[in-house]
C-alpha cells in the first residue's frame, strides 16, 4: 500500500513537471517585458507648449496608449516607470527597468526648441560622452553608469526600426532623424533603450496636433508598430513572435 502511494506520488510529480515544462514552452511571449518610460512627472513638467500643453501629460498618455495596444495585440508583459503624475528620479526609473528584467525600454518625450518653426519626430539612443570614466566616482556608481554599453548596437537597431515606423506613418512630417546622445537614463539600463520625441511641443501646429486624442492614438500605434517589428526580428525571438 505504502509503495503504491509512493509510486503514485512519483507519477504525479512527473506529470506536474511535464505540465510546467509545457507551460514554460508555450508562454514564450510572457518572457518579453517592455518597459515604457513616460518622461518627467510631478513638478517636472518637461516642455510646455505655447497653448499650455505639458509634455509630462502627453508622455504619460502615450505610454498608457502603447501599453494598451501591447496588452490587446501582443500580450507581452509591460512595466510603466510611472503610472500617474509624479516625479521619479532617473536612477529609480533605471532600477525599475533593470529589476523587472526588461527586454527593451522606450522613453517617451517631446522635443522643444527656441525656434518656434522647428517640428518633426526624432529617435535617440545612447552613446557614451566619456564622463563615465570620472575618477572620483565610486566603483559601484561607475559600474551603474556603464550598464548600457553591451546593448548599444541593439539600441541603435531598435531606434532604426522605430524611425522606419514613423517614416511609414508620417511621410509628409519633418523627419529629425536618429541620433546617438549621452542620455543619462539610458546608460544605466541593461537592455536596448531608445528615446522617442514624437513631435516638437514648442511648435504651434504640433501642439495642436497632440491635443487630439485621435492623433495621439496614431502616434501610439506608430510606436507599437515599430516595437512589433523590432520584436519580430529580435535575436532569439521565438517562433510565435516571428509569425
Ligand atoms: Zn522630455
Amino acid at each position: 500500500m505504502y509503495r503504491q502511494r509512493k509510486e503514485l506520488l512519483w507519477l504525479l510529480m512527473i506529470l506536474l513537471g511535464a505540465a510546467l515544462l509545457f507551460c514554460g514552452a508555450a508562454s514564450g511571449r510572457a518572457e518579453v517585458t517592455i518597459v515604457l518610460d513616460a518622461g518627467h512627472g510631478g513638478e517636472d513638467r518637461g516642455i510646455t507648449g505655447t497653448d499650455g500643453t505639458t509634455e509630462k501629460d502627453v508622455d504619460l498618455d502615450l505610454a498608457l496608449r502603447v501599453q494598451r495596444l501591447i496588452d490587446e495585440k501582443l500580450g507581452y508583459r509591460t512595466v510603466l516607470t510611472r503610472e500617474k503624475d509624479e516625479r521619479i528620479t532617473l536612477d529609480d526609473r533605471a532600477a525599475n527597468a533593470n529589476n523587472n528584467k526588461g527586454s527593451l525600454m522606450v522613453s517617451l518625450h517631446l522635443g522643444g526648441s527656441l525656434d518656434p518653426d522647428l517640428q518633426g519626430y526624432g529617435i535617440y539612443y545612447f552613446r557614451s560622452d566619456g564622463d563615465d570614466h570620472v575618477p572620483e566616482e565610486k566603483g559601484e556608481l561607475l559600474l551603474w553608469r556603464r550598464q548600457q554599453a553591451p546593448y548599444v548596437e541593439e539600441s541603435s537597431r531598435l531606434a532604426e526600426v522605430l524611425h522606419q515606423a514613423f517614416q511609414n506613418a508620417y511621410p509628409s512630417r519633418r523627419d529629425l532623424g536618429v541620433h546617438a546622445l549621452p542620455l543619462y537614463l539610458a546608460r544605466s539600463v541593461q537592455m536596448p533603450a531608445v528615446f522617442i520625441e514624437s513631435a516638437v511641443l514648442t511648435n504651434k501646429d504640433e501642439e495642436a496636433y497632440l491635443k487630439s486624442e485621435t492623433n495621439r492614438q496614431k502616434v501610439a500605434e506608430t510606436i507599437f508598430e515599430g516595437l512589433r517589428r523590432y520584436l519580430q526580428t529580435a535575436a532569439g525571438a521565438d517562433e510565435e513572435v516571428k509569425q
